[in-house]
């Protein structure tokens, strides 16, 4: 497996200001990712116990309860989600910036946060799939920020990365006011792939799970394609509205 500082290396020769771009008050140099040591420790990980299914971690009496209330309504496509981070704190403003500043000094830092998926994954998974951008949005943004991730992700479990098996038809405005119901409906029949699925078991990789929606809607149409099982892993999970 590959040392989060191998990632880091090629960045390392950028003329950058060793400076954090979180707080701009301390020290942080590109092995930090560009953040420093206080503001790396505003994170949340995620901690069982949590739902087996989409990773929703219980907010302290869980009981006996294994399924949130939300997959027992749900009829999700894939097998199960797990998320690395709460999408607080600093977790959600590098993925902001990331995302619509085109901050991606952030992205070792990010990779590196999910280098900790290798202890969900890595034993069964086959091929890592991204969650795909419509191309309209992807030549508005001037990259995909899951394909990057997934690539990062791919690499550290040594992993093919086939994209190709999944893209997006539909055009959608941004979710984040709708509900799961409305988020559903909206992505139904939004993705499809050009080229069959080979692989059985499919790791998904997106930036942030909220409802699940966009993750289910992307299995069904891997499952469509040729794949059997489909797990979802991304770097921050939103709570649902
Ligand atoms: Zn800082
Ligand atoms: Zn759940």
């Amino acid at each position: 497996m590959k040392s989060p500082l191998n990632l880091i290396e090629p960045l390392k020769g950028l003329a950058f200001p060793e400076v954090c771009q979180v707080c701009g008050d301390s020290w942080a140099g590109a092995t930090d990712g560009f953040a420093c040591r206080k503001c790396r420790s505003n994170i949340f990980k995620s901690t069982p116990p949590w739902c087996e299914q989409c990773g929703l971690p219980f907010n302290g009496a869980a009981g006996n309860a294994t399924i949130c209330k939300n997959c027992h309504e749900a009829d999700w496509q894939f097998e199960r989600a797990r998320s690395m981070m709460s999408a607080r704190g600093l977790v959600r403003e590098v993925i902001h910036r990331y995302k619509y500043n085109r901050h991606e000094f952030f992205e070792p830092l990010m990779v590196q946060w999910l280098f900790g998926c290798g202890s969900l994954f890595s034993e069964k998974s086959q091929c890592v799939v991204p969650v795909p951008l419509h191309p309209l949005k992807e030549r508005d943004r001037g990259f995909n920020q899951a394909e990057r991730l997934a690539k990062g992700v791919a690499e550290h479990l040594n992993l093919p990365v086939k994209s190709e098996c999944l893209m997006r038809f539909k055009y959608t405005e941004t979710q984040t006011n709708l509900s799961r119901k409305e988020r559903m409906a909206n992505m139904q029949n939004a993705f499809g792939g050009s080229e069959r699925m080979t692989f059985s078991r499919v790791l998904l990789v997106d930036d942030v799970m909220t409802t699940g929606a966009t993750a289910s809607a992307c299995a069904a149409a891997l499952r469509r394609a040729g794949a059997q099982t489909v797990d979802v892993l991304t770097l921050a999970r939103g709570i649902p509205v």
